[in-house]
């Protein structure tokens, strides 16, 4: 599904991930841990296309296509979700309109037919009653004025809607409660089929008790440096990440 490839790419001027190689099996959910810095948000920015961060050689191919060949839009018709993508308030368009948009646009891209509105409507109605978010907000403006934890709902209910074949979630568990830590385990769990592959990055095992990852990766230094089953996350909650040999850095 996902194989990258001795990855380096610089944001800025900065060189930030040196050499990262990870292979994403389809139906795997992999979890990637490691010190403040590492390049952990990094990783994902790249493979979102974000301004700013760029590829400096390596390859990342979903499914076989070289993803850097892809604009954005493609890349999401391609079956790739990326939580943070969406956080942005968007006046003055409901969440509604908004996720109807895009869930048309892939089903399109899938070559299924668009869901009329009364259809949509049915499945998002379903999707907020799974995220615990009360159905008005389907009619208010896409992330306008919702909290940390909202927003965290709403980017969930956006997966569950999307049914993307590969999801990455960042720092999914930071400052959220344990009722929207388990919205987030409960989105990725349901969605669990087999064939669906996640990235969940994350600092705390917390969430790891929730959604039981196959793989857990340390990324350090722009690099993965460890590889391991769920135990190996258990391990870093008890010891830190001191056997790095280097300081946590503070910040990013
Ligand atoms: P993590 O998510 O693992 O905490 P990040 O990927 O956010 O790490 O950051 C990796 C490094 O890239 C940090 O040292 C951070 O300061 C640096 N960085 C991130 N964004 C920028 C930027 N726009 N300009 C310069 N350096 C940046
Ligand atoms: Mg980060
Ligand atoms: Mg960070």
């Amino acid at each position: 599904m996902l194989t990258i490839k001795d990855l380096h790419a610089r944001v800025e001027e900065k060189t930030i991930l040196k050499g990262l190689n990870l292979t994403v099996n389809p139906g795997e959910v992999h979890a990637i841990m490691g010190p403040n810095g590492a390049g952990k948000s990094t990783l994902g920015y790249v493979m979102s296309g974000r301004d700013g961060y760029e590829l400096e050689s390596g390859s990342i191919e979903l499914n076989g296509e070289d993803l850097m060949e892809l604009d954005v839009e493609e890349r999401a018709q391609k079956g790739l979700f990326l939580a943070f993508q969406y956080p942005v308030e968007i006046p003055g368009v409901s969440n509604m309109e908004f996720m109807k948009e895009s869930v048309n646009a892939m089903r399109k891209a899938r070559g299924e037919e668009a869901l009329t509105a009364a259809e949509f409507l049915k499945v998002a109605k379903e999707a907020c009653k799974q995220v615990n978010l009360p159905l008005d907000f389907l009619k208010r403006g896409v992330n306008e004025g919702f909290s940390g934890g909202e927003k965290k709902r709403n980017e969930i209910m956006q997966m569950i809607l999307l049914q993307p074949s590969l999801a990455i979630l960042d720092e999914s568990d930071s400052g959220l409660d344990i009722d929207a830590l388990k919205v987030v385990a409960n989105g990725v769990n349901s969605q669990r089929d087999g064939k669906r592959s996640f990235i969940v990055v994350t600092h705390y095992q917390r969430l790891l008790d929730f959604i039981e990852p196959d793989f857990v990766h340390i990324l350090s230094d722009g690099k993965i440096v460890k590889s391991g089953g769920p135990e190996l996350a258990k391990e870093v909650e008890a010891t830190g990440y001191a056997w790095l040999g280097k300081p946590e850095e503070a910040g990013a």
